[in-house]
Parts: structure tokens; sequence; C-alpha cells
């Protein structure tokens, strides 16, 4: 059965006369159509959102708050449906979709506990200064087909707690999830609040452009992201901007090595390595590496890569022929240089963008493999010997996004953490992004953060208000 998806302008049913289609990356498979707006839909959601948020920025904040709440149960509730939705147009195996659509609800559950922070600078007798955070009008938000629902969630959620009116456009890989819960929430959240709109490449850049929005939160590429900054540039928007990483992992020589090559592989390669956090490149100390990348490639082996929707898949195709092809290319060029590799396990699957687990043994650190985002199953595994070196190296990137450290030995880890030019360092752990915990990228990895109160504050500009009076003598 096919859906043809509908966009929601103003709390009301939107359609165009032209559509997107929809496949399933594990077969091909039509699986829908969606809206393909223009600009005169762009108008009527930007028009929309205008009108609502002089009433929605006057809404007492526990009232927005109740209203976020409301948001995660309304996820929670619709999980089983939105969760098969996700699979069939993403491509993740229903394990990781549960992952992803529970935490999109429970995101809104913590995010709707955050309090907007007012700064007192000064509390004398005859003079006040206070710093409040005011919303910024109308937000234009956009998302990429990875995590489809739980990053429009988190832009959602912190636009609209800080009293913001938006207008939401999911990839055009991946529209269908993110349409529909924009039908869940008609009702919960007022009309013209929350408007989510889809359309093709031409869209994206229509909405930077547009005089309408106040501000433009994007999750992307590095690439797309500077186009969006430039785009924003006339009507001096303000911009947020999560965009690609090439994360290291720093596997240390005391690991436990099983436990460690686990850890690594599911921080490389949970949904098929297409995370923004992923590890894209394990630094793995000489005096394990062999010991390392056996038992990696052992368990490569052993994880069964197939369709989402079957039983049993643990890993799925990549999402969409343009990644699909930038990621055989990148292959390409590791077998053209001779560089060893080892495959994973075969999916049976022969239709669909599967590409079986590749581990690239040591290649050298200015190759292609190391250097670009693959955001797919290829791995480059490393070797280093030199604390001071392999701190340089992981650093030797335009990105700057994440990064892990594995040991037991926590002086280490503690000591390499604060040397890392990354946004987030997980030690022990990987892609532990938390709701109220800052996250965003150095360099070319974005600007400004999105989550927890530094999120927040993203969503708002900051009004500096002064009292002068006398003091009774
Ligand atoms: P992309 O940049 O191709 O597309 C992202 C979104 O931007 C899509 O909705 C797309 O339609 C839209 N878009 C395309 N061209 C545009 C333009 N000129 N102006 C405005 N919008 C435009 O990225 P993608 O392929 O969807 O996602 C993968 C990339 O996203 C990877 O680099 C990944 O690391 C990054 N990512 C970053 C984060 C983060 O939080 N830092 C999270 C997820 C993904």
């Amino acid at each position: 059965m096919t859906t043809n998806a509908k966009m929601t302008i103003n709390g009301k049913d939107v359609d165009t006369a032209n559509h997107l289609t929809v496949t399933n990356p594990a077969n091909g498979d039509l699986l829908g159509t969606a809206p393909d707006a223009g600009m005169a839909e762009l108008d009527a959601a930007i028009a929309a959102a205008r009108a609502a948020f002089p009433k929605w920025r006057a809404t007492p904040y526990a009232e927005r708050q109740a209203v976020v709440a409301k948001i995660g149960e309304v996820i929670g509730t619709n999980m089983e449906e939105l969760c098969r939705s996700l699979t069939l147009e993403q491509g993740k195996p229903a394990e990781q979709a549960q992952f992803e659509i529970g935490g999109a609800a429970a995101w809104c559950g913590a995010t709707a506990m955050l309090e907007l922070p007012v700064f007192v600078l000064e509390d004398e007798p005859g003079h006040r200064i206070e710093t409040h955070h005011v919303p910024i009008g109308v937000v234009g938000s956009i998302s990429p087909w990875n995590f489809p629902l739980m990053l429009s969630v988190w832009k959602i959620a912190h636009a609209i707690l800080a009293g913001n009116t938006m207008v939401l456009k999911p990839s055009p890989f991946t529209p269908l999830t993110v349409l529909r819960l924009g039908v869940l929430l008609r009702g919960v959240i007022p009309d013209g609040v929350l408007n989510i709109i889809s359309g093709g490449d031409a869209l994206g850049p229509m909405m930077t452009s547009h005089k309408g929005f106040d501000k433009i939160s994007f999750t992307g590429s590095s690439a797309t992201g500077r186009r969006v900054m430039e785009s924003a540039a006339p009507t001096l928007k303000r911009v947020t901007l999560e965009l690609g990483g090439n994360d290291a992992a720093i596997v240390m020589p005391d690991v436990d090595v099983a436990q460690a090559a686990e850890s690594v592989f599911w921080s490389a390669f949970t949904n098929s390595g297409q995370v923004c956090i992923a590890t894209k490149r394990a630094y793995v100390h000489d005096s394990v590496y062999d010991s390392f990348k056996a038992a990696i490639t052992e368990i490569a082996k052993n994880v069964p890569m197939g369709d989402g929707s079957k039983q049993g898949s643990a890993l799925g195709p990549i999402n969409n022929k343009p990644q699909y092809d930038r990621v055989k290319n990148l292959i390409a060029d590791c077998e053209t240089n001779g560089y060893p590799m080892t495959q994973g396990y075969q999916p049976e699957e022969k239709d669909g963008y599967f590409i079986p687990v590749t581990l690239v043994d040591n290649p050298p650190e200015n190759s292609r493999i190391v250097q670009e985002e693959q955001f797919g199953p290829v791995l480059p595994l490393l070797r280093w010997s030199d604390e001071a070196d392999v701190i340089a190296r992981a650093n030797n990137s335009e990105y700057g996004l994440g990064g892990t450290i594995w040991t037991n030995d926590y002086d280490a880890a503690l000591r390499i953490a604060p040397q890392l030019e990354t946004g987030s360092v997980w030690i022990n752990e990987a892609m532990a992004a938390h709701p109220h915990a800052a996250f965003g990228g150095h360099k070319q990895s974005g600007l400004g953060s999105e989550n927890g109160v530094d999120g927040l504050l993203e969503y708002t500009n900051p009004q500096t208000i002064t009292v002068r009076r006398p003091v009774a003598t």
C-alpha cells in the first residue's frame, strides 16, 4: 500500500500539483508520494507561522513546556506506525527505528524540562541589570535523511519551546515519517506554530534566501551548510549549522580487545555508518592492532545485513543512490590504490543499496578514505604508537564533530580528551548525545549548537533590561 502524504500548513492538509516519489532503499519498491512545494506553498507556510507568532510568543512558558512534552507523548503513542514508516523509507532495521522514534519521544520530555535562564548581572538598590532571552521569530528548519524524525524533533522542541514558530522541511529522500508527524500533531500544537512542507532540491535554497525567515536551523553536509550560510547572509538571518564529521576513535593499548572491537564496530556501523557522529577513522595502538583487526573482522562477518523490515537484519542499506555511489566511489579509490580490505556479511538482497561492511587495513593518512567523510559502512583501521602523534592525526581534519577514546586508563583519557578539536568527546561510549548537553561541531562541522540550554538559547535573541530608580534615603 502506498502513501500519498500531505503537508501541514496552518494545521491543515496541503497538497501540490507535482509530487516527489519515495522508494524503499532495500528493494526499490515505491512507497508513496510527497508534495513538491514551490514558492506559493512556502509563502503560505511562512505566512501561517508569522500570523501564529504573536500569540505563541505570549503563551506562558509553562504552557509551551506542556506542549513540547505532549509532542513526545504523541510520538510515543504512535511509535509502531512511525517506526514502520521510518524503516521503509530510511532503510534502518526495526530495532534502530525504535531507538530513533523512542529517542525522539524521550527528547521532547527531557527538553520540556529546560528553563530559559534570566541572567541578573547587577542587583543594587538603585540599579538592576537583567539579560532575558526572547524568541527570534519564524524559524526555517531543514533536516537530513539519516535520522529524519529525531533530528527534526531536536529542532521542533527547542524552537517552539523558546517561543518561535516554524516551517520545517525534511529531506526529499525521507519525507513521509516527518510529514506524518505533522498530521499527528494537529490539535496538539496551535495551528501555524509548526508547519511541515516537502519538496525537491529547489526548496532548500528558496527557504534559506526567503525574507520571511528570521533564522535557519540546518542539519546536513558541510558543503550544503556553506551554501546555507551564504544564502542567509543578505538578510542577516541567524543560522545554526549541524554539519558533517570525520570522528576518530582512539583505541589505547590497555583495552580488552574483544570488548573494544565490539564497541568500535557499533560506533562505526550503526545505521550502516550513516550517522554524523559515527566513528569514521579507528586509530588502534600498534600493540593491539592485529588482534583488534581480527576481532572486528570477525564481528563484521557475522552481523547480518539486509532489508530492515526483515527479522534479523541488524544493518540496512544505504538510504539513497547518490550516497550509495559516493561510498562505492571511495571503496573503488581504495581498490585502485591497492589498500588491503576485508568485507563482512554479504546481504542476500540483490536489489537495493547494500554495501557490505568494509574494513580498510592501515591506509595512508592522506588517503581519501581517511580524509573524507564516508557516511557509509566502510572504516579505515589505522596504527598508532605515539600519543602526541595520534592526537595530531585525529585533529588533522577539516571536521571537528566528535571523537571517542577507548581505555581503562582514565588519566590518559582525560589528558587526551581536551586536546581533541571536537564538539564532543566520549570516553568508553559512543554517540552519547544527551538532551541536556550541548551538541555541535567545531571547525567545518558546524556553527552553534543544539540541545540543552545552549541549544535553547540558539533560538533566542538576548535582551538586556536595565532599571535605574531612586533609592529612598
Ligand atoms: P545534505 O546537505 O545533502 O542535505 C541536507 C538537507 O539540506 C536536505 O533536506 C536537503 O534537501 C537540503 N538541501 C540540499 N541543498 C540545499 C541548499 N542548497 N540549501 C538549503 N538546503 C539544501 O545532507 P544529507 O546528505 O541529507 O545528510 C548527510 C550529511 O549530514 C552528512 O555530512 C552528515 O554528517 C550530516 N549530518 C550532520 C548532523 C549533525 O548533527 N552535525 C546530523 C546528521 C547528519
